[in-house]
Formats: C-alpha cells, structure tokens, sequence
C-alpha cells in the first residue's frame, strides 16, 4: 500500500485567484457591456525585448547545426550565464559573489519551494504575513508546521511577522529563536523595502541565532530610491548567513520563458544534530545534480542577452513603463483620497481598503462600481485583511482608464455623502 505524505492534508486550498476569476466571470456575464480592467495578477505583459528574441533565435539556428548543437548542459547553468551574472549582477555593485555560488534555475518559486530539501523538520521557520504563499505552503508540505488554526487562518510552529502600516511595514525582529527567515523584498504584495540598516538587523540576528535568511528579490530591478539594497549581500556580514533568489521573470518579461537562479555562498553553513558544520552550497549542488538538468540552452542565451548594451537599454524602458504605471496608481489613487503603499521601488501598490469594510467587500466594490479587479489583501495572510493589492503591470492605456474609473466612483460617493472634496482614510466607493 502506498503512503501519502499527510503534510499534504495540511494544505489549505487556495481560493484567492480561483475565487477571483470567478466572481469576474460572473460579472461579465451579467454585465457584457462593461469593460473590465484587471490589475490583479502579478504577470507581465510587455514583450521579451528584441535583443533576447535575437539571441534565442540564433541559439536556436545553432542547435540545428552539427557543431552546434547541445545535449544536457550543466545542471547548475552555462558558465557565460553564470559569469554575466556575477560580473553584472553583483560585482558591478562591488559584492563579492563567485560563479559557482550560482545556480541557475527555471524559476525562483521552484527554488524557494526546493530549497526546503536542504532542512531538517526540526527548524522552526519565520515569514513575513501577509506574504507571497510559496513559502508557507512548502513548509506545511514538508512537516515544518503544525495543525492550521481556521479561527486565526495560521498554522501553529510556523513564526509569523506581521507587516502593517503599524510598524510601517518592516518586520519586528522574532521574539523567539528561529532557524529559517524568509524576508522578501520590494516586498510582494506590499511594495515596501527595507534599507540597509534595516536588513543589517536581520542578517546580525540571524549571524547571532545560527539561523539562515532567504532573501527573495525577485523585484530588485524595480528599486529607484538610494540606499535600498538590490541583494542582501550589500550588508556586511550576509554571505555568511543568507541564501538570494533571483529571477528574469519580472526583470526581463521571462515568466513565460522561465530563468531564475539562486545564490549560496560558500560561507553559508548549516548543522548536522551534533552540531557540525556543513556547506549548503554543497548540499544544494548535490540536489541540482541529483533532480535538475538545467535550463535550455536557448532560454540561457536569451537570459545572457539581457546583460548586452542594447538588452540592458530596452529591459530597462519596460521596467521605467512598469514604473510609471505604478507612479499613476499610486499618485490617482492618492489623489482620490485613499492611504497607500508601495508602488515606488516596486511594481506593487497596496492600499488601504475603506474603514469598516473587508478586503473581499472592497473587491467586489471594485468591481461593481469601477469596473476594476484587484486582490484582496486577507488572500496573502490575515494581515493583509483590510488591504488591496494592484498591480502594475497592465497597459499604460488600462492603467490610466482603471484609476480614471476609481477616482471618479469614489468622488461622486464622496460628494454625494459630505460634499466637502476628499477625506484620508474616510473614502467610499
Ligand atoms: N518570488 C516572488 C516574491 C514572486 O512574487 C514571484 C512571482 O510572482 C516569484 C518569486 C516567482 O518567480 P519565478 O517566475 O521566477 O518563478
């Protein structure tokens, strides 16, 4: 008879953006006359830029070719990709990261989920909440947490860091020891960042506890503001205790093409039961050997090209329209009278969702009145409830017309209710 892993049965199922297309789909079809925006998922929508389709295309040619062609390539990527990124990536900002403290992958959600391989049940783990659900859920299919309480939507053993406007959004150091910190940051769903100092607290706590930090930034390419750090390694002390996820996905329009990678400095040690230290860049090239045969050869081409001038020049331009976008959102929004986060270093707005309603309620709102899907904050953990995520990655023209929409529903409900112009936080739609 075969046994299931019960961790498994643990899982809450995830009704966030199932729950979403549906409401949606019902909308439309009651409603086939309206156009409805969405600006809830997290995906791109910007072309892969010429320089990268210029390079698949010839990698593709090559393959064709006796001389050519490849077979499996190096489980752990291609030394020109692994080499464009050290160079560009991090020695460009004077951090001392080599080419085999790479790994390239086919998605940073698979290493952040796989990674988990590399830990004995026994770590007690951290996470921010609200938070991005991969981490979570990977620790509750690997027995690393303890029942789910539905009243309080947590699981027992799990260490949650709330992150609120209430501490402005930077989590508070744990109370208690724990082994495994996830920190994310820009921070999805909330478009915050922490500065250098800020990170330097986790990366002395988790030199002081023995404990590692994985640092998700996944967004780094959306940071604009001075002193925000694109990698945790820019603060002393990190190759000792910190493990980095990467990914083209958002840097470079890739979530359909799949490159990412993860960086794991030698320095970086875990321990056996009696204490005795162990490399988990090791450990985690034993994995990729054993169950990953890397990323296609074209796909590694197209990453590479993003580094080359004129790749450099035209991912950037996407990113500044992203940026923008995020600016409109951020600035109507504002305008309108709602409080709201993010949406500067990153491509994520969070708002403040109307006093006295949920996030649900607000959604449905939403899109009722303004035709406009978004996400609801309690999707990402319960304290998210009360906030709503945009997003920025929808057209210039949806964009506009979706806080245009916003805006104009939310100051008729205003003046028609007071009729003195707009109140912080006091918003209706
Ligand atoms: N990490 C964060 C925080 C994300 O929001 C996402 C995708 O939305 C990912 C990782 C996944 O990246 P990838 O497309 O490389 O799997």
């Amino acid at each position: 008879m075969s046994q299931i892993n019960e961790n498994f049965l643990n899982l809450q199922d995830s009704y966030l953006f199932s729950t979403i297309a549906k409401k949606v789909t019902k909308y439309t079809q009651e409603n086939p006359d309206k156009q409805v925006i969405k600006l809830g998922i997290g995906d791109v929508t910007k072309p892969i830029v010429p320089a990268v389709l210029n390079a698949m295309h010839e990698a593709v040619n090559e393959m064709g070719t006796k001389e050519g062609f490849k077979g499996y390539g190096p489980e752990q990527g291609y030394p020109f990709l692994r080499q464009a990124i050290v160079e560009n990536e991090y020695q460009k900002r004077g951090i001392n990261i080599q080419e085999d403290e790479i790994f390239v992958s086919d998605g940073a959600k698979c290493d952040c989920g796989n990674i988990v391989d590399l830990f004995s049940e026994n770590n007690k783990v951290a996470i921010t909440d609200p938070v991005y659900p991969v981490y979570l859920d990977t620790n509750v299919m690997s027995g690393r947490s303890g029942d789910y309480n539905p009243k309080t939507d947590t699981y027992e053993n799990i260490y949650y860091l709330p992150v609120t406007a209430e501490n402005n959004f930077k989590p508070e150091l744990p109370k208690e020891k724990v082994d495994l910190i996830y920190l994310c940051f820009p921070n999805n769903p909330t478009g915050t960042v922490l500065t250098k100092e800020e990170l330097k607290k986790w990366v002395d706590y988790a030199k002081q506890n023995q404990s590692i930090i994985f640092y998700d930034s996944a967004y780094e390419a959306f940071i604009q503001e001075e002193n925000i750090p694109h990698s945790i390694y820019e603060v002393e002390g990190a190759r000792e205790v910190a493990i980095e996820f990467r990914s083209f996905s958002k840097t470079a329009g890739f979530t359909g093409l799949r490159c990412a990678y993860v960086v794991i400095p030698k320095e970086v040690k875990g321990y056996t039961k009696q204490g005795k230290e162990i490399s988990l860049n090791k450990l985690w090239n034993r994995r990729t050997c054993t169950k990953f045969n890397g990323v296609s050869y074209i796909t590694q081409k197209g990453a590479e090209a993003i580094y080359s001038e004129e790749g450099q020049k035209q991912v950037k331009e996407n990113i500044q329209y992203y940026r923008e976008n995020a600016r409109i959102i951020k600035t109507g929004l504002e305008k309108a009278g709602f409080t709201v986060y993010g949406g500067t270093n990153s491509p994520y707005v969070w708002l403040k969702v109307p006093e006295g309603i949920t996030s649900w309620e607000f959604f449905d709102k939403l899109l009722e009145k303004a035709n406009v899907v978004g996400t609801p904050g309690s999707g990402f953990g319960p304290h998210g409830e009360g906030y709503f995520r945009l997003t920025a990655f929808g057209t210039r023209e949806n964009t506009q017309e979706a806080i245009n929409r916003i805006c104009q529903s939310s100051q008729s409900s205003q003046s028609s209710q007071s009729g003195d112009g707009v109140k912080k936080g006091k918003i209706t739609l």
